[in-house]
């Protein structure tokens, strides 16, 4: 376990070594809930797997709608349609 203090704006820092494990970045979008008297922070499920943002999600995919258009561009491209 790691100790850490909460600061003057209620902020904690993740240790390094647990972001790096979890591949949480800058900008990775968190889930905090409250369980019982605990707090429990997991990695976002409604974040883009190519670029991590979470802004304009397409509904039952786990990528946004800019990586997924890009996406289809560059599919158009190798099937030469673009
Ligand atoms: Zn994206």
């Amino acid at each position: 376990m790691i100790s850490r203090r909460v600061d003057s704006m209620g902020r904690v820092v993740i240790p390094q070594e647990m972001r790096d494990k979890l591949g949480i970045s800058h900008d990775t979008l968190m889930d905090i809930s409250l369980k019982g008297n605990k707090i429990e922070l997991r990695k976002s499920e409604l974040s883009c797997a190519v670029c991590g943002g979470s802004s304009h999600m397409l509904k039952g995919a786990s990528v946004c709608r800019g990586c997924a258009e890009d996406i289809a561009a560059k599919l158009a491209a190798v099937n030469g349609e673009a």
